[in-house]
């Protein structure tokens, strides 16, 4: 049997070495493999990239379950990350802008480059945002709502995004300029087939009128043939007022909408069971749909096919509900 202090000190040296293990762990941020190093914003960026590169870069995601709306100071591992990657994809739209700037300060390449994904689609295409304000009675003279950033739950926007994407990889890394063509050809056609299935799906609903969680569905929305009327948080992880639900539920009542998209992030939000249970004793047979904007997701989710699943999964629920 060892003595007491020798296990101690043993101990100690095992401590000593775990803890100066997990320091280094920024040194290793990117793994020693060929490629470009890519980094991407929030979870269908980071999707829609690993589709277009393949085993051709390594891409790592920055947002995983943070999510886009809000984000804090980068940690040293991200900021280790920046310092030698090649290239960054964002949506933008100022939804993951400041990520993107952030990382834009600290890397060292000089031949970094923040791609801006949002920057590059047809401005014809992009809608209004919503308006954050609250204003009652006067106009919205004194300020502009921007675009709306929910680009990619469009599969015809993910289409060009992923087109740029492609043409970005192929600018950086000619060498692979073909296999980067093949794979969003491949990918490209995936998402023509996502769009006309899931128009396939709703093709017979008469109703077609929803309530969002938040404003995240107008492009959704579009894509799919579905109204989205309004949408319970104003400002994503704000509850509105009572008098604000008050609205809603009167605009639900009115124009007898009776499916609320709830996110499966907030499970069990109040505002929006308030508004089911209110329409419901009103009469009006209303019900929740989960719709995913795939705004977080855990790192573990983030497979190829991660985009395709959720979205068919979304409009398969919404496809149970509408009638
Ligand atoms: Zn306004
Ligand atoms: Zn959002």
């Amino acid at each position: 049997m060892l003595p007491k202090c020798r296990v101690g000190s043993l101990l100690l040296i095992g401590m000593l070495v775990f803890i100066n293990g997990c320091e280094k762990k920024p040194d290793n941020a990117w793994p020693d493999k060929p490629g470009k190093k890519v980094l991407t914003s929030f979870p269908p960026i980071h999707c829609f990239v690993i589709n277009v590169t393949g085993d051709a870069a390594v891409v790592k995601p920055l947002l995983t379950t943070k999510g886009p709306h809000g984000h804090g100071e980068k940690t040293p591992l991200e900021l280790k990350l920046a310092t030698s990657c090649d290239a960054m994809f964002i949506n933008g739209l100022t939804i993951d802008d400041s990520i993107g700037s952030q990382i834009k300060k600290a890397t060292t390449n000089t031949n970094f480059n923040l791609v801006v994904l949002g920057d590059r689609l047809d401005k014809n295409k992009l809608l209004e945002g919503a308006c954050q304000h609250d204003h009652k009675n006067e106009g919205h003279a004194d300020h502009d709502h921007g675009y709306d950033p929910h680009v990619w739950l469009s599969a015809s926007l993910a289409r060009s995004m992923v087109a740029s994407i492609r043409d970005e990889m192929k600018r950086i890394d000619p060498a692979n300029a073909a296999g980067y063509d093949e794979r969003a050809g491949k990918y490209i056609a995936k998402l023509e087939q996502l769009e006309q299935d899931g128009r396939a799906l709703l093709k017979d609903k008469t109703e077609r009128k929803i309530i969002a969680f938040h404003d995240s569905l107008q492009y959704f929305g579009q894509c799919y043939g579905i109204k989205v009327e309004g949408f319970i948080q104003k400002e994503p992880g704000t509850e509105p007022s009572r008098g604000e639900l008050d609205e809603l539920i009167k605009m639900c009542k009115e124009k007898k909408i009776r499916v609320i998209a709830v996110e499966p992030q907030y499970p069990r939000n109040t505002s929006a069971q308030t508004i089911l249970s209110e329409l419901k004793a009103a009469g009006i047979d209303a019900s929740f749909v989960e719709i995913d904007p795939l705004e977080t997701a855990d790192e573990s989710e983030l497979s190829p096919d991660l985009y395709e699943r959720k979205m068919r999964s979304n409009l398969e629920n919404l496809a149970k509900v509408l009638r």
